[in-house]
């Protein structure tokens, strides 16, 4: 055992902290090795803790934070005043709290680090005595050998596990023409998934003055109604749909959001798509920060000028290592194929936004949302721990645009599917009877005249009646007037 201090990590803010500690040899053997440190594998740990609370955990994660929260960065981080809150991954959420983006911060694991010199992972604790999970980060699993029960990491080490759980999320898809694009402008044509995507883009959007951000899913418009608000810089919104949330929400409903971020900003270009991005004069610094850098043209010949390009379409699920070792994956939805009890093979289990699992109502779903990632990491953890039980849940997502506008939904969302919609009058207002404002209301979701999912608009503390509604799976077209006054949908 030695004493010494941990190298430090690049770029971060938190685990660049030099710490002392006891410094001990990473073990061969751990019954419990996570892989990927996000969402997923926090609520396993929790549940590993609650369950076998003396059980070593390992996380492997590739990021250079111990596990956080990734909705806020597309939502409360660029609407949080104190920039030095924000440097710090803190934000104010709606209710005006003062809240970290972490779950826990890094005093809670035991750090594990390559060393620069040796090469191999030891773990720096300063607290040997608890049973704090042992955090890699800013490591990767590269090869998982499921008979063998070991995996392989980035710097050749090798580990044996008793349970593994992959947690391994998504990447963000790129437009194809993006990866043809030289060199010098890939910096400039990024794509937003995790807090350096955020500290990088609050940077440029502090000297940028015009974003242009593709996609009109979840991610696109929030971040493009978060850039516009309270900044002086035009943020531009493409996309090949007629309007935002286009595969979501019913027409009319879609329509008017597409209205309110117009309102708030944003020149939302619908029905385009990009066909090309060049440097809008060859040869032009990219430091020159008031030069328009790039030339976005679009399908209908359109040339927009831009200091940056946000791309916003879609995820792919991280199955890689998955395939690698012989595990199913999903053809349809994507994502790694895994039981009810959320298991791939023995003792590997699956959870998160890569999890292809069979929902016992819904059949076969991947859902991308963090709600689905909170509670079936929290049960693969617990089945991990030695419980047989089935994947129940109903899993819920919410959406913010803003302070303002937020829904929240379950079930299945999918605007091609028929739709009945209920919404409370809006108060007169002076000099009208009526107002096309969609305030507070209920969306119910039907196949085959039964409902199958719901969106609760501007309703706090529905979400919970709405998946009962959905769980119970006989309620009909016939039920919605009955339903609504359940809701209660003229009380906030
Ligand atoms: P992730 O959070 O993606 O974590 C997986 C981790 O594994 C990543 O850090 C990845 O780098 C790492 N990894 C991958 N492969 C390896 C490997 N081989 N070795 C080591 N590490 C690896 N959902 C909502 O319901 N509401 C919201 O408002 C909402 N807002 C969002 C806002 C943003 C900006 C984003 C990006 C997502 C949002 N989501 C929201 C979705 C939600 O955050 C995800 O569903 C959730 O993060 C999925 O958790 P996960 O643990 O499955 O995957
Ligand atoms: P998404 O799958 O929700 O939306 C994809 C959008 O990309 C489509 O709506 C379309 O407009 C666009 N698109 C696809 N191909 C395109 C192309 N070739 N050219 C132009 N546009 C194209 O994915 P997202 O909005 O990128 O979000 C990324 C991930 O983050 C998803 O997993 C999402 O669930 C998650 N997320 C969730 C929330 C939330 O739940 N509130 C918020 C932000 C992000």
């Amino acid at each position: 055992h030695t004493q010494e201090s941990l190298p430090e990590a690049p770029l971060t803010s938190l685990l660049n902290q030099p710490l002392t500690g006891e410094v001990l040899p990473l073990a061969e053997y751990y019954p419990y090795v996570l892989v990927g440190g996000g969402t997923a594998s926090y609520h396993a740990i929790r549940a590993i803790k609650e369950h076998d609370p003396e059980a070593e955990i390992l996380i492997i994660g590739d990021e250079p934070l111990p596990p956080y929260s990734r909705p806020p960065l597309s939502k409360e981080m660029w609407f949080t005043q104190d920039q030095a809150k924000r440097r710090a991954l803190r934000f104010t959420d709606w209710q005006g709290r003062e809240q970290p983006l972490w779950y826990h911060d890094i005093s809670a694991y035991r750090l594990v680090r390559t060393h620069p010199d040796h090469g191999t992972a030891l773990v720096y604790s300063a607290q040997q005595t608890t049973k704090a999970p042992l955090l890699l980060a800013e490591h990767r699993v590269t090869d998982l050998d499921v008979e063998k029960q070991i995996v392989r990491l980035d710097n050749q080490q090798v580990v044996r596990y008793g349970k593994i759980l992959l947690a391994t999320g998504g990447t963000p898809r790129e437009l194809e023409l993006a990866e043809d694009l030289p060199e010098n402008l890939r910096e400039q044509v990024t794509t937003f998934r995790d807090v350096r995507d955020y500290q990088r883009l609050e940077t440029t959007a502090d000297r940028a003055k015009h974003i242009v951000v593709v996609g009109g899913g979840l991610l696109g418009s929030e971040l493009a109604y978060a850039l516009a608000a309270g900044r002086k810089l035009r943020v531009t919104q493409v996309l090949p749909e007629t309007n935002v949330l286009h595969n979501l929400l019913p027409r009319y409903l879609a329509e008017w959001t597409t209205q309110l971020l117009t309102k708030g900003g944003v020149k939302v270009v619908t029905q385009q798509s990009v066909t090309n991005i060049r440097a809008a004069t060859p040869g032009s610094q990219p430091e020159s920060a008031d030069s328009r850098q790039l030339r976005v043209e679009l399908s209908n010949g359109d040339v927009v000028e831009a200091d940056h390009v946000v791309q916003a379409v879609g995820i792919e699920p991280n199955v890689t290592l998955a395939k690698r070792a012989g595990l199913e994956t999903d053809t349809t939805h994507g994502g790694i194929v895994v039981n009810a009890e959320l298991e791939a093979r023995r003792n590997v289990y699956v959870a998160g936004d890569v999890a292809s699992f069979h929902d016992v109502l819904l059949g076969r779903r991947r859902v991308e949302h963090y709600d689905h990632a909170a509670q079936s990491g929290y049960l693969a953890g617990k089945n991990m721990c030695g419980a047989r039980d089935a994947y129940t849940h109903q899993p819920m997502f919410w959406s913010d645009l803003g302070p303002n506008v937020t829904f929240d939904a379950v079930g299945v969302i999918d605007a091609s599917l028929h739709t009945a919609s209920v919404w409370a009058k809006p108060a007169e207002s002076e000099g009208s009877t009526h107002s096309e404002e969609y305030g507070q209301g209920l969306v119910y979701y039907l196949r085959d005249s039964r409902i199958v999912g719901m969106v609760v608009w501007n309703l706090p503390g529905r979400i919970e009646l709405a998946r009962q509604v959905v769980l119970r799976g006989e309620f009909r077209y016939k039920h919605v007037q009955g339903l609504t006054r359940m809701f209660n949908i003229h009380q906030l």
